[in-house]
Parts: C-alpha cells; sequence; structure tokens
C-alpha cells in the first residue's frame, strides 16, 4: 500500500475505530520492521563515511571560502521539499501503525520543514543586507540553535514513545491536524522570539563578528542534545526506521561538529551534512515503500490465485459428483428402457421386467451410496473405516459391471488368493475405486476391434503387510509419456471424459495409506492398488 492510499483508506473513517496494537497492516510499516544484516552493514558504512569526512574536514575547517549568496536558499529549499515529504510519508506510517511516537517524529520533520524557511529569508546577504523581515544580527543564528535543538528532540521523543502499545484511538486525523497546528506554532513563535527578542536575547556574537562564549557553547549544547538522542536510539533500537535515524544523527552531530564561521569551508561540509540529515530518511522510507508495495502486490497475486484455486475446487467436487453417479443414473435409465419392453410386449415378460426393475432398485441404492461416499471423501479418514475383505470386494465390483462386461463382450478372468487379510479401509470409497479401473478398463478395450477382449481381476498378499488387487486389460496401454499425468485432475483423453477418476481414485487410496499404480505392458494397461492390512492407517491431515 502506498502512503497515500494509507491515508486515504482511513479518511473514510473505515479504520476510525481500530486501535493501534490490532490496526490491519501495523506490522506491515517500516517501525516494525527489523532491519536485515545487510542494512546494518549499510548504515555502518554510512556512518564510517561520515566520520571519515568530518575528521578529513575538521582540521581545516576555518579555511576560508568564496561567500555564494545563493547557497543557503538554495540549500534550505531542497531541505523544505525534502523534510516535507518525509513528514507526509511519516503521516503515512503513522496511519498504519497509529502509535504515538512516528506522530512526533512526523512532527520533527515538520517543524525542520518550515523553520528552514525563516532561516534562510533572515540570513545575512540572501535575500537582502541583513535578512529580510527586520531581522536582527543574530536571529539566524538563534533559528538555527532552534532547529539543531527541536529536531532531536523530536527524535528522542520518538524513541521514547515508540513503543507505546496504546497508540491513536479513533480517526487519524484530529491526530494529525493537531501535531500540523502545533508544529506551524511551535515554528512562528520561535520565528517570532528570534525577530522580535533578537535584542532581548543573550549575545551570540561579540561587535567584532566573534563568539561569545554562549555563542560558543550553543552549538555544543545541541550537539549534547543530539548525543543524548543517539545513545536513546541506540538503546532502544529495533526497525530499519531507529537504524536510519541513527545514521540521520550522527550526520547531524558532523555537521554540529563542523559549524564555524560562516562561508568557511567547515560551514560548508556542514550546511551539506544538514542536507544529508534531510534526505536520509526519505531515501529509506521510498526504498522501504518500494519494497513493501512490491510484497504486497505479490501477496495480493498470491490471494487471487489461492481464490481461483478454491474455485477449481469447487468445480472439481461438482465435477467429481456427477462424473460418479452418471454411471448408475445411465444404467437406471437402460434398465428402465428394457423393463417397459418386457411390459409392452403382446404377453408381458414379468421374470424379466422384474429382473431389470430389480437392477434399477440396486443402481438407486448405489446412487446414493455414491453420494455418502464423496461425502465421506471431506470427513476425517478414519472415520467410517473398517476391515475390508478384498476378494469379497473385487467380486461385488464384478457383480455390478457384469451386465456392461457382456455387453461389451469382454472375458472376465478372476485370481483371488484364498485367505487373504483384512485390509482397514472404506468399503464404499474403495468399491469406487475399483468400479473406475473396471470401467477406464472397458471404456480402453472398447477402441481395440479384432482383438480378444480380456479383464484380468487378480488379488494377491504382497511379501511385506500389504494386499495387492490387479485390473489388466488388453486395451491400448497407456502412452509411456502420459503414465505420469494420468492420476492429474482433469487429464483425459477421451473425448467425453473428465479426467477425474483416476484422480478421485489415487486421493482416496493415499487416504487409506496405500498406493495406486499404473504401467503399461505389452497387450494392455495394468492398474495395481495396494492396501496395508494390519493396523489400522495412521489419520492423515484432514
Ligand atoms: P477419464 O476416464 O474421464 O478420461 P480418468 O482419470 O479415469 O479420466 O483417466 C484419465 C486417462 O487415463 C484416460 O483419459 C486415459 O487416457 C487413461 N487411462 C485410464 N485407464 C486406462 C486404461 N485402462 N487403458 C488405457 N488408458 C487408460
Amino acid at each position: 500500500m502506498t502512503q497515500s492510499a494509507a491515508l486515504d483508506d482511513t479518511e473514510g473513517g473505515r479504520n476510525d475505530d481500530i486501535a493501534a496494537p490490532e490496526a490491519p497492516g501495523a506490522d506491515v510499516g517500516l517501525i516494525n520492521l527489523e532491519p536485515t544484516s545487510r542494512q546494518y552493514r549499510t548504515a555502518a558504512a554510512a556512518v564510517a563515511a561520515l566520520a571519515i569526512a568530518v575528521a578529513t574536514v575538521a582540521p581545516i575547517a576555518a579555511t576560508p571560502l568564496p561567500q555564494f549568496a545563493a547557497f543557503i536558499p538554495f540549500l534550505n529549499a531542497t531541505i523544505l521539499v525534502t523534510d516535507l515529504i518525509t513528514a507526509i510519508l511519516l503521516f503515512g506510517q503513522f496511519s498504519i501503525s497509529r502509535r504515538r511516537g512516528l506522530l512526533v517524529l512526523s512532527g520533527g520533520y515538520l517543524f525542520t520543514a518550515l523553520i528552514v524557511i525563516p532561516h534562510a529569508l533572515t540570513f545575512p546577504g540572501a535575500f537582502s543586507e541583513t535578512g529580510l523581515f527586520g531581522a536582527g544580527v543574530q536571529t539566524t543564528a538563534w533559528l538555527y540553535i532552534f532547529w539543531h535543538f527541536g529536531f532531536p528532540m523530536a527524535v528522542a521523543t520518538y524513541t521514547w514513545s515508540k513503543d507505546e502499545t496504546h497508540g491513536v484511538q479513533g480517526s487519524i486525523w484530529p491526530a494529525i491536524a493537531a501535531c500540523v497546528i502545533l508544529t506551524v506554532a511551535l515554528v512562528l513563535v520561535l520565528v517570532w522570539l528570534a525577530i522580535a527578542g533578537d535584542p532581548f536575547l543573550p549575545r551570540l556574537f561579540t561587535s567584532a563578528s566573534g563568539l561569545t562564549p554562549l555563542g560558543r557553547f550553543a552549538p555544543t549544547f545541541d550537539l549534547l542534545i543530539c548525543t543524548f538522542a543517539l545513545f536513546f536510539l541506540w538503546s532502544r533500537r529495533r526497525s530499519v526506521l531507529d537504524l536510519w535515524l541513527m545514521v540521520v544523527i550522527c550526520a547531524l552531530i558532523g555537521e554540529l561538529a563542523l559549524t564555524v564561521v560562516r562561508f568557511s569551508l567547515g560551514f560548508y561540509v556542514s550546511r551539506l551534512l544538514s542536507l544529508a540529515t534531510s534526505t536520509i530518511v526519505l531515501v529509506i522510507l521510498l526504498a522501504e515503500t518500494a519494497g513493501l508495495y512490491t510484497r504486497l502486490a505479490r501477496a495480493n497475486q498470491m490471494l487471487r490465485r489461492e481464490r481461483d484455486n478454491k474455485l477449481m475446487n469447487l468445480e472439481a467436487i461438482v465435477a467429481s459428483i456427477s462424473h460418479e453417479v452418471k454411471q448408475p443414473l445411465a444404467t437406471i435409465v437402460m434398465r428402465g428402457s428394457t423393463a417397459l419392453r418386457f411390459l409392452g410386449h403382446g404377453q408381458p415378460d414379468i421374470e424379466k421386467a422384474r429382473s431389470a426393475l430389480n437392477n434399477i432398485v440396486n443402481e438407486g441404492h448405489r446412487a446414493s451410496q455414491i453420494f455418502d461416499n464423496i461425502r465421506d471423501l471431506f470427513r476425517p479418514p478414519q472415520r467410517e473405516f473398517r476391515p475390508v475383505d478384498a476378494n469379497e470386494l473385487a467380486s461385488r465390483v464384478l457383480d455390478i459391471m457384469h451386465g456392461e462386461l457382456v455387453e461389451h463382450r469382454i472375458e472376465t478372468r478372476v485370481e483371488l488368493m484364498p485367505g487373504l487379510p483384512r485390509v482397514w479401509g472404506h468399503p464404499g470409497q474403495l468399491q469406487e475405486v475399483l468400479l473406475n479401473l473396471v470401467r477406464n478398463a472397458i471404456e480402453a478395450m472398447d477402441v481395440m476391434q479384432g482383438r480378444q477382449r480380456v479383464l484380468q481381476l487378480t488379488t494377491e498378499k504382497r511379501p511385506h503387510d500389504g494386499v495387492s488387487i490387479k485390473v489388466f486389460d488388453t486395451g491400448p496401454g497407456i502412452d509411456p509419456e502420459k503414465l505420469d499425468t494420468i492420476f492429474d485432475a482433469f487429464v483425459t483423453t477421451k473425448s467425453h471424459g473428465m479426467g477425474l477418476g483416476l484422480a478421485i481414485c489415487r486421493m482416496i487410496i493415499e487416504r487409506h495409506e496405500g498406493q495406486l499404480l499404473a504401467s503399461s505392458r505389452e497387450g494392455g494397461a495394468l492398474f495395481e492398488i495396494i492396501l496395508p492390512v494390519g493396523s489400522p492407517p495412521n489419520a492423515a491431515p484432514h
């Protein structure tokens, strides 16, 4: 979320009643982001570079340089823009986290942005010889001292209150408005004090434009405040913002350490450092905001994908129900027509009609059983499990499919190993799996012309505590390239197929902690179900 978006969200009062700790996105802002070791290294390198620059310039800081009248207006205009943007971005961060500390820090940047305006306007030689608004000799100097006192104080206050768990309640706008009004009022009072109170304020300069003892001590006082803010920050550092604020305070210390007479080398370098203090947090805020925006966009994409997956699941459930129920319904319709035909003869064949009607009743029960099986698929796996005899299962499936096998002129070969141990499972679901495999075998052999159609059903005990049920057909077999994908949902080679049968079968067998394997061999396809015997399978995660 961009900062302005964060502010906009709250504008309509949508977030108004949210308390700070639970505020949505409260864990996203810079105030909560922990610095990475790379950021620590970069910050340390920046401080080292600052220290080297200050140490190099300090011995020759008093070297006089040419006087550029436009230097201070240009510099202050830049600081005004960067600090104003930083303040706005920080207000944005505040609207996310609602921490009072951030509000104070935003106020600190706003204070700097505002105080540089009178500082530039009253600077002697910038806009007029003695400075605008009737500025006195030391107006600019006092404004500079207020500026470099106010900002580190705001940082120290931020550090003190940043961990407060009780943030601003209700709408953020009154809090932001109060902060802006207070800051503007403070700056106006200080400007008035520095201009109107110039004759009454303690002297900073001697008549020979040297410094009085107070003039010499004032920057040192600001420097002490900065050092205090730095140590305070260090002891309570936690976030990326804290880390870079420490760099800002270091730059401020460097600036104050180099402050000597105007238009000397130290003066120019120190003012450039004040530009650095103003841009560091802005750059970090922009970089982190861009990073957060990217992460947000990615999360949004993931959510969309998740929603599509859910729709896909819904589609899969509906398709799987229709896939499973179609078969008994087709049989019911077919047997119904048969019964009608037998009853419609001149001499109705009651026996055959009764048999067809019995079939209809059985298929009706089976359809209802299918719904139960599907519902059980979405329940904890163990609930409906009981000991199942694989041979009984195979025989029942062959009974159900008998009519179809005969209709498709398929010879059935059955080899059931006697005395098989029982497997632990859901009888209805296992029956559906075997029915699906047999139905697939029939459909596969349907396309074969002029070749004997054989369905071979085998059960056997596996060497290591398992039972295997094999379904072999003399169909075209499976393309080796497709072997890996036939168990995926919606993979089909049939014009009318849905590609769900094998996907559901594998899901059922895996819920039984078994295996469903497919292989293609000379003259057909082999599917093998391997089920564990003995103890019930462990409850798989639902
Ligand atoms: P559908 O039957 O709707 O296509 P399945 O998931 O049951 O969906 O099967 C997926 C694909 O696996 C089939 O389209 C087919 O290509 C292949 N397949 C399944 N059983 C056999 C078999 N016995 N012989 C050859 N191919 C098979």
